[in-house]
């Protein structure tokens, strides 16, 4: 991994979170994450974010260290007309020069008072505040403004708290000045592929040459997001725009080559779905351990409506036969974790509901072994047109983890079926 999110430099940003109840926990921040998202999608590269409380001092310091790292930085909260709103004061202190009242903001805050047959009271009026060689920025849809200063090379933009405010402000304001003041020669561009159901040290093997010349290139940078089950691959380009990034991304997915599930944030849920629509066929399921889950991560794909007949959930051995099927024989003999049962029950469940395709799960999750089988034992089976495949699995972890790996390994199954079957 190079420094693409290291370093600092002019196309760099920064953002300071400000506010007591972000570091007392009161108020989970979702400025950071929303603003980081913002920024990637517009191509600009946010390098750090830092949380403050409400104390001049402190805003100031964070302000100051990162306006002579980076090219911009913002500021959330702070700005309203409460004595714990202390943004402008700090940046007052950063610049060095007085808060003065603008004209033109004070005129708004005194004409939207107005409108409601008020007028303004003496702490709203503190928000026309600035420091006297900044701009205001206008708020549209609040009545706290914004403000603008530039610190030597960099620029800083504070912007309200209230979520909703900072968006329209970033999106309406902040962006569009930035590519007037700021623009991007060649702005960062990036693309993720996703990999199931293999650990991202595996994933990291795998890409260990193209990390290698990644790492010798300044301008790429290639991060891994490890989510359950799934693992993000980012790759991320400075310069050549998109035929570099795609030059970059093909190496990637060769490398993995089949443990590619998807691209761009895809689940597997979201892949399935996406090839038995392309295929015009269905699925159907029967679950043991599970309890619905496989069915619940499919409906939770829009338009899943279209490829999914339905599901039993054949928790008591009993219904695994009457249910789905299976021969009480094979239920008696050998027990209802087992590969011959998955297999029956997942045929059960294309027969039941004229699906193209079965899926079933069955096993032990734990915490408590069952007979002599661990926590962890599970049997996944897909029945299709051509044929009926099963898979035992000893997986790791805790009751919810073995639930979540099944029902992402049933579904990763289906993929590979549904894949198998397009290629030929
Ligand atoms: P106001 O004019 O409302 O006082 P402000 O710019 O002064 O706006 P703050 O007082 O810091 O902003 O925050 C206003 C409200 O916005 C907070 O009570 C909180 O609910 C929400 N808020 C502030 N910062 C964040 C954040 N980082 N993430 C999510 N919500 C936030
Ligand atoms: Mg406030």
């Amino acid at each position: 991994v190079t420094g693409l999110l290291r370093e600092g430099g002019r196309d760099a940003v920064g953002l300071v979170l400000v506010g007591d109840e972000l570091l007392l926990g009161t108020v989970a921040d979702t400025n950071g994450a929303w603003v980081a998202a913002t920024l990637r999608a517009a191509g600009r590269r946010l390098v750090e974010t830092r949380v403050v409380p409400d104390d001049p001092g402190r805003i100031a310091d964070a302000v100051r260290s990162m306006s002579s790292q980076v090219g911009v930085v913002l500021t959330s909260g702070g700005l309203g007309p409460t004595s714990d709103d202390l943004t402008r004061e700090a940046l007052s202190d950063v610049a060095a020069r007085p808060l003065v009242t603008d004209e033109t903001a004070a005129q708004l805050i005194t004409t939207w008072y107005a409108s409601r047959g008020r007028s303004p009271t003496q702490a709203a009026l503190r928000m026309a505040r600035r420091p006297a060689s900044a701009d205001m920025l206008l708020n549209p849809h609040g009545s706290a403004p914004g403000v603008r200063l530039r610190l030597d090379e960099c620029l800083v933009y504070a912007l309200p708290g209230v979520p909703a405010e900072l968006q329209t402000m970033l999106t309406s304001v902040v962006l569009p000045d930035l590519d007037a003041r700021l623009p991007q020669r060649d702005p960062t561009v990036s693309a993720s592929v996703e990999v199931a159901l293999l650990g991202e040290s595996a994933v990291v093997d795998l890409l260990a040459a193209v990390e290698a010349d990644a790492e010798a290139d300044p301008d790429v940078d290639i991060a891994y997001l490890a989510r359950p089950a799934q693992v993000s691959v980012r790759v991320s380009v400075r310069s050549g725009g998109a035929a570099t990034l795609a030059s970059w991304e093909g190496r990637v997915l060769e490398a993995l080559g089949t443990h590619v599930m998807g691209k761009d944030g895809q689940t597997l849920a979201e892949v399935v779905v996406a090839a038995l629509q392309r295929a015009g066929e269905t699925v159907a399921t029967a679950e043991s351990l599970t309890g619905g889950g496989v069915a619940a991560a499919v409906t939770a794909v829009p338009g899943s409506s279209a490829v999914l007949r339905g599901g039993v959930v054949v928790y008591a051995t009993d219904l695994k036969e009457s249910l789905t099927d299976v021969p009480r024989r094979l239920l008696d003999e050998r027990g209802p974790v087992d590969e011959e049962v998955a297999a029956a029950m997942a045929q059960g469940a294309c027969r039941r509901t004229g699906a193209t395709w079965g899926v079933a799960t069955t096993g032990v999750a734990g915490p408590d072994p069952v007979g002599d089988l661990g926590p962890g034992t599970v049997i996944v089976a897909v029945a299709g047109p051509d044929g009926t495949t099963t898979r035992g699995l000893a997986l790791p972890g805790d009751r919810a983890r073995v639930r979540r790996l099944t029902v992402a390994h049933a579904l990763d199954d289906l993929r590979r079926r549904l894949l198998s079957r397009e290629s030929r």
